[in-house]
């Protein structure tokens, strides 16, 4: 279905017009307000057409959040049938149904006591709340030192002030300002960059000394919550060794520091579950935050499910007059809550399902590129992974030939039909649910022509002699 002579006229005026006045997010100093980035003209299904009328498949489903699919015309009705009913209320005084229903329907996924949901804007603004929510708590509860927050090497929490505080991955933060004092950093649960010599085992043992040791060190009574992806998503889909997460969860018990579970990526199907936190990881959070699939990414929308425990503990405290400060004008929006309860019925009515079942083979299939040399591994979980590349396979060596090569593999398989997502040395795979086993495939197939064609670059290019 290729797009017609207008449609492309059409897209490159818009290029055109990108490049004039348009800024894109994660921008380069040096063409900032200046970028035309690869035009998208239509998706459906796993596919999405750029400006060339070029059919790809949607590697990243977006950004991690088409997870049913692009063009669900379900998904499309109930939006439009939501706005014509009622398109918007104020959330300051007044409340809409449909977000009644989806804070009981998530609740009715989410694990342990977790009962009550605020809804947000996106990823970023739901970890600004629960982090918000517990300044809030510890001040209520007549502890205003007990605000730090711990967060992990690798970690991507989100773009605004104390969400972006929280990231780790390298180079996110080397322009940027952060509440730095109010952030105390761990290191990357990550295997494959543990030190050299160390078992994974080990590694395990390692990371969970150095969260105990840090809790000692600062003191239980100065830290508020830890902050963490089940899977760390952007920072290169970083698959924690075993246990490790229980583990963090009972130091955290131990000390009520509230363990807030960043499941903007892997909630809504990625793991093939509504939520991953308990059904994967055999985590009973204080809070989870969630976004992207909630609405499969057809409108913007994220909250927090928080724990009972919490709001039972502010309603009986000694400030009954103390006002949580925090509210966004597209809180509990009717129209974002109404295409989520649908995208929900599409999970339960069978995408999950369809996710659990294609997932192991999805992950074999991918593993195969490890075969080729400038692999260095392939990892992954449920419908997300990770191809990392290194110069060397010895050393791991991510560095030493150009950083991005990510973006060379992307530019190839764009040529062959896929849009990756690049990130530094690493390709990032994270496709709609509801692909089949003949799509993956094709994608694999792709991505493995893409990468050798890479290498053979890399080799032409003298950078490179694997
Ligand atoms: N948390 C995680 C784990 C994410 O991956 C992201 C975005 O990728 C965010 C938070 C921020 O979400 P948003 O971009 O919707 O603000």
């Amino acid at each position: 279905n290729a797009l017609t002579a207008t449609a492309i006229a059409a897209s490159e005026d818009a290029v055109e017009t990108a490049r004039r006045h348009l800024v894109q997010p994660w921008p380069f100093a040096g063409s900032v307000g200046a970028e035309a980035r690869a035009l998208i003209g239509e998706g459906d299904g796993i596919y999405i057409t750029d400006g060339d009328g070029k059919r790809l498949i949607d590697g990243p489903a977006g950004m991690w959040c088409v997870n049913v699919g692009h063009r669900r015309k379900e998904l499309a009705e109930v939006m439009y049938d939501q706005a014509m009913a009622l398109s918007y209320n104020t959330p300051w005084y007044t409340m809409n149904a449909p977000s009644a229903e989806l804070a009981e329907r998530i609740a009715g996924h989410a694990p342990g006591d977790l009962s009550h949901v605020f809804f947000t804007t996106g990823g970023s603004s739901a970890v600004e709340t629960a982090l918000r929510f517990m300044q809030f708590y510890n001040n209520v509860r007549g502890r205003p030192e007990k605000k730090l927050i711990l967060s992990r090497g690798g970690a991507y929490h989100g773009s605004t002030y104390l969400s972006a505080s929280l990231n780790g991955r390298p180079r996110d933060r080397d322009w940027m300002d952060g509440a730095d004092e109010l952030i105390v950093k761990l290191s990357s649960p990550n295997p494959f960059r543990r030190p050299a010599g160390m078992s994974v085992g080990d590694f395990a043992d390692f990371l969970v000394d150095e969260f105990a040791e840090t809790v000692a060190r600062i003191g239980a009574g100065r830290i508020g919550a830890f902050v963490g992806e089940p899977v760390q998503a952007s920072g290169g889909v970083v698959i924690a060794p075993d246990g490790y997460l229980r583990r963090i969860r009972e130091i955290c018990r131990q000390n009520d520091i509230l363990y807030v579970s960043d499941e903007v990526v892997t909630a809504f199907g990625r793991l093939g579950h509504v939520f991953a936190s308990d059904d994967v990881f055999g985590i009973e959070p204080d809070m989870i935050t969630f976004a992207k699939g909630v609405t499969s990414g057809y409108f913007p929308l994220g909250g927090v499910v928080i724990s009972a425990r919490l709001m039972e503990e502010l309603r009986r405290s000694n400030h009954p007059d103390a006002m949580f400060g925090h509210g966004l004008t597209y809180t509990s929006h009717p129209v974002g809550c109404a295409v989520a309860l649908r995208n929900l019925d599409l999970l339960e009515g069978g995408v999950l399902e369809h996710a659990r079942q294609v997932a192991p083979y999805f992950q074999a299939k991918l593993k195969t590129l490890e075969e080729l040399p400038l692999v260095g591994e392939v990892r992954g979980a449920g419908l997300m992974a990770c191809v990392e590349c290194v110069a060397d396979r010895e050393s791991n060596d991510p560095l030493l030939i150009d950083k991005d090569v990510g973006k060379r593999i992307d530019a190839h398989c764009h040529e062959l039909g896929l849009l990756v997502r690049p990130l530094i040395n690493m390709c990032v795979m994270s496709p709609p649910l509801v692909i089949s086993t003949e799509q993956i495939d094709d994608m694999v197939a792709i991505l493995r022509e893409g990468i050798s064609r890479t290498m053979e670059d890399l080799r032409r290019e003298g950078v490179w002699r694997g």
